[in-house]
This record gives structure tokens, sequence and C-alpha cells, in this order.
């Protein structure tokens, strides 16, 4: 039994297949491929694998352990990307790298036909390039339910690129694939003690039981999307942090983690999870909707758009808006970024191991992210909404067209009103917990408006403030920080067998990608080598 068919679960299940087992997926989508087919598809599968052989890369599994577990390593914030990881879990993913690349080319993905390199991805080890993009070929992009212009069906990474032929392999060999079936629970001989026997499942508001006679393989995605869940990791990651990137495609809602922890399991690395680097939460690129991720745009003619309801509208330069929290305050420069990763990377030289790293690193906190997620006071956790606001000229210099279907204004992600002071009234929606004072908006205005003409913003730094928000109409449109990578998980071992809290196996459980934990690694190249490494562990041991 494979739970979820995202970039863990369909190698899984594929594996699986192959080494004799009659394999089922339940998928609680009507479509298969998680964030995975919403992904930029950048695979950092390095290990010396036969694409970087065929461009005269030697690589090898020693190489990427020594660069994945390099204790020198720190972004420009002072976190350490990889010294908080399982260093069992990072060697089985540095052993089978190539092999999962080689299984992926196998099995119908193709890799865009260049040298692979070490752009998009993160977590790629520096010694040598290992990253690879998926073509998105002809299948419809779920973002636009249309293929991608032909002549750059080749030239152009997709996640799509990676999940439909896989999708197609698994179907062929005879996986079923059971959509819109939720795993509500799994089974196990006794509470806490016994084999995995199987999985509970809902569909169309039936229950039922599935019986699993070799494993079940937990490949449900993570938990960045179940804000209890969340919550435990940092607990400003209250309900408005509602733009989980990836939705609405599919959800991180903890499913899988909870189901285990039910039957005894334990979580692992956790500290990743709260670590200031990458995207676990991020800063918004596009602003006036709920999806807001930097990546992904829905578009009208994607399944799910009726659910995304706004493309948004990207903001290209942050000197085009001011942000705000709930009470019509700045909080921080604007242009500031959101933490960042393989940013060690610009220290020249970079000297894998050396001391010199973390000490010759710029400190630069951007603290963008801290700042806005901070709160007003009023004793409750959580930023609450922050707000881009912005005027007229804005709008041309940005080129954006301030209207359905490119902000959501139904749902209340964008207002638009002819004074400053109306569109402070204005903001009224289910995360806005406390009103914003109008008069504080004025004044925000208004002192911004001042700092553009002296030159200098003397509240927060940013260089040069450029444009004055002076011609009507105004407008506000969500800004709220992004939640995003799942980092921290269940236990796993070597096989991606699940570990209870005594440390003993859950014999018959296995999980890998996002919902397992004690690797940091973001993305499709951690997730579908532990699929590749669960499946074949569950059937052959
Ligand atoms: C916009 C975006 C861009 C990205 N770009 C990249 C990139 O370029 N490179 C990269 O390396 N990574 C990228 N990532 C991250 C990458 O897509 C994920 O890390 C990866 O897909 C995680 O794989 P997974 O199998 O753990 O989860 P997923 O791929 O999300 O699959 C989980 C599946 O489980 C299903 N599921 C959940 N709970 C249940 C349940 N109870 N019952 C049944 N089914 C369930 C879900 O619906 C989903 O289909 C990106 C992510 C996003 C959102």
């Amino acid at each position: 039994m494979v739970v979820g068919s995202g970039a863990t679960g369909l190698p899984a299940a594929i594996v699986a297949r192959e080494a004799g087992a009659s394999v089922i997926v339940v998928e609680v989508e009507p479509d298969i491929g998680g964030h995975a087919i919403t992904s930029g598809g950048n695979v950092p599968l390095g290990g010396g694998n036969s694409a970087q052989r065929a461009h005269g890369i030697e690589d090898s599994a020693d190489l990427m352990f020594r660069d994945l577990t390099d204790w020198s390593v720190v972004e420009p914030n002072g976190f350490p990307d990889y010294r908080y990881n399982d260093h069992e879990i990072v060697r089985a993913f540095c052993d089978h790298a190539a092999a999962t690349h080689d299984f992926l080319v196998e099995h119908g993905v193709v890799f865009i036909d260049q040298a692979p390199d070490a752009h998009g991805g993160n977590a790629v080890g520096n010694s040598v390039p290992r990253e690879m993009h998926c073509a998105a070929m002809g299948w419809p992009m779920v973002q636009t339910g249309k293929p991608v212009d032909p002549a750059v069906r080749a030239t152009t990474s997709t996640g799509n690129g990676m999940m439909r032929p896989l999708e197609i392999a698994a179907r062929k060999l005879g996986v079923e694939i059971m959509l819109r079936h939720r795993m509500v629970a799994l089974h196990r001989e006794a509470t806490r003690s016994g084999r995995v026997l199987g999985i509970a499942v809902e569909t169309n508001g039936t229950r039922f039981d599935v019986r699993a006679r070799n494993a079940v393989i937990v490949a449900t995605g993570g938990s960045t999307g179940n804000v209890n869940f969340r919550r435990m990791f940092d607990p400003r990651l209250t309900e408005e942090y509602c733009g989980l990137a990836g939705m609405p495609w599919s959800d991180q809602d903890a499913s899988g983690e909870i189901a285990a922890m039910e039957v005894g399991a334990a979580l692992w690395g956790l500290y990743n999870q709260a670590g200031e680097f990458g995207y676990s939460v991020t800063k918004p690129a596009a602003i006036g909707c709920q999806y807001n991720y930097q990546n992904l745009r829905w578009r009208p003619g994607s399944a799910v758009f009726d659910k995304a309801r706004a493309i948004g509208l990207l903001v290209n330069d942050w000197q085009d808006v001011i942000t705000v929290n709930m009470l019509g305050r700045r909080f921080y420069d604007e242009t500031g970024r959101a933490f960042t990763t393989n940013n060690y990377n610009s220290i020249n030289p970079y000297v894998q191991g050396s001391y010199l790293n973390a000490k010759n690193i710029v400190w630069n906190p951007n603290n963008w992210l801290n700042a806005a997620m901070a709160g007003i006071g009023d004793g409750k956790n959580g930023g609450g909404p922050i707000w881009a606001i912005f005027d007229a000229d804005a709008c041309v210099r940005e080129q954006w067209v301030p209207e359905p279907p490119h902000v959501d204004r139904a749902a209340g992600f964008f207002f638009r009103a002819d004074s400053i002071v109306e569109l402070a009234r204005k903001i009224v929606m289910q995360y806005q917990r406390a009103k914003m004072p109008p008069e504080n908006l004025e004044q925000t205005v208004a002192r911004y408006n001042s700092f553009v003409e002296s030159g200098v913003d003397a509240d927060f730094g940013k260089p040069t403030p450029l444009y004055k928000i002076a011609t009507p109409p105004f407008y506000a449109a969500w800004a709220t920080p992004v939640v995003h990578d799942t980092r921290a998980g269940l236990r796993i071992n070597a096989h991606c067998q699940v570990i209870d809290m005594r440390g003993e196996i859950i014999p018959g459980l296995y999980c890998g990608g996002e919902s397992a934990g004690g690797f940091s690694q973001h993305g499709l190249a951690r997730a579908t080598c532990q699929g590749f490494i669960a499946g074949r562990h569950a059937v052959s041991g």
C-alpha cells in the first residue's frame, strides 16, 4: 500500500511492483502528482549518475555525502544548512541517488538535454554540478490546463515532466491508483506493537479497510498545511498563513505523520523545520491572491482555478509597494529578501570543510519575514495579514491589471479605494482580527512619501525609497508570508523504515519525502530517492 501519488509515492509503487508486489496507491485528490506535479522539476540527484558521466562530471556517493554533511556551511543569516541532518539518512540518499536518476530515465522522465548544473533546487552540495531539469514535454500543465509551447517543451523544466511519465509507467505495470481515497488511519497488530497490517480509507463518505500484505509506505507529502501540527515547530504559524505552496492542487495536512504517530512512530530532525533557511516559510512573490508562492501561479484553464481564484500580481520591484501589518504600520524594508538557501556558495572561495566559510560569509539576516510574523502586540500569535499598499502609478510601472482574474476581491485578498482612509476601512476579511485604523494607514503613507522626498527611509533603511503613493485609486493586496517545505517528520532509518519512540523499527511501515524527518534537502531528489529505497526494501528486504 502506498499512500500518496507524489514524488515519493509513484517511484515507490513502481519499484515495489517491479520487485513482484501487487501495489495499490491511494490518493486523496482527484488527480495524481501532489506538490511534485506543480513543482519546477529541478532535481539535484547526483552521486555519479549517467547524465553526469555523459558530461564528463566526476561525482560519487562519497563526494556528495561529504558535501551534504559539511559542517562549515552557513547561510548569510548564520543558519547552517546541513548541521542538523541524520547522517544515516543522508548516506542512504547519496548511495541511491545515481540509481534513482537512472530509474527515472528508464521510466520515461525526459531530462532537458544539457549538462547538470546547480540552478533551482537546493541542498545540492558544491563540489560538482548535480542538478537536472525535467522537460515539460507535451502534457498539459496543471497550472494552466494547457501544454507549454511545442517550441520550448524540451527545454522548459516542470514537475509535470516527472509525474505524468511516472503515472503512465505505474499504470502500465499494473499499479492500481485509487483517486479520491483518503488514508485516515493505520492498522497495527496492537496499538504500540506488532506489524502494520493496513490502512483505513475514506471515500465519498464511506470508510473501509485495506490490508497490506507487505507494507504500507507513507508518502503523504508533509505537514505545513496543518496549523496545529506546524505550530509544534513554530508557534507563530497560525491560520492566516493560508497560502501553502502547491495548494490547491494538494495539501500537506500531516495525515501521514498523525496516523503513524498514533501507532507509535517518532518524529525526527525537528530543528530543520524551524531553521531560518530555504522555503519552509517564505516571502510571497505575487500579491492580491491567496496562493502566492514565487514559482507557482494558477491561471484560468487550470483544473483547480475555481479554488485558486486569482493569478496574483507578480512583484518585479518591491520599490513599487509598501508592506504594512494589520494595523497599517510598516515593519521592514520591503526590498528585504526571504531566508536563503545555497547562499554559502557566494563566499569566494568556498572551501569544503573550511572554518573560513562561516567566518567570511557576509552577515545579512533578511528579517522581512521575522518582522512580518512578529505580531501587533495584542498577545496573540501570528503576525496577521500583511498588505502591500500601492497606487495607480505602481500599476503602470509594474504593468499590473488590478482586476479579476489577476486579483481575488471576492474572498478578501484584494481591496481598492479612492482614498487611503477609505482603503483602510475596506480591509475586512477572515484573518484581519483587528480593524486597520484609517489614521494609521494615512500616517504611514504620508511618512513614507516624505522618505521618498528626502531619499532616506528613516524607519527601516529601504535603499533610496523611489515612489510616492499618491495617485488614486489605491490598493491593498494580500502579501502574507507563504508556508512551503516540510523538513521534519517521521523518524526513519536508512531503509526508510519508520522508527518508534523507543528507537525500534515498526515492522511493515515505511515513509519518505516530506513526511519523513532527518534530512533538510528541499524537494524532488530526496523524495524520489526515498520512494525508490522504500519501495525496494518493502518488498525485497
Ligand atoms: C510550487 C513548487 C515548486 C517546487 N519546485 C521544486 C523543484 O524545482 N525542485 C525540487 O526539488 N522540489 C521542488 N518542490 C518541492 C517538491 O515538489 C516536494 O518536495 C515533493 O513533491 C515532495 O514529495 P512528496 O512525495 O513528499 O509529496 P507530494 O509530491 O506532495 O505528494 C504527496 C501526495 O500525497 C497525497 N496525500 C496526502 N495525504 C493523503 C492521505 N491521507 N491519503 C491519500 N493521499 C494523501 C497528496 O494529495 C499528494 O498527492 C516544489 C514544490 C512546490 C509546491
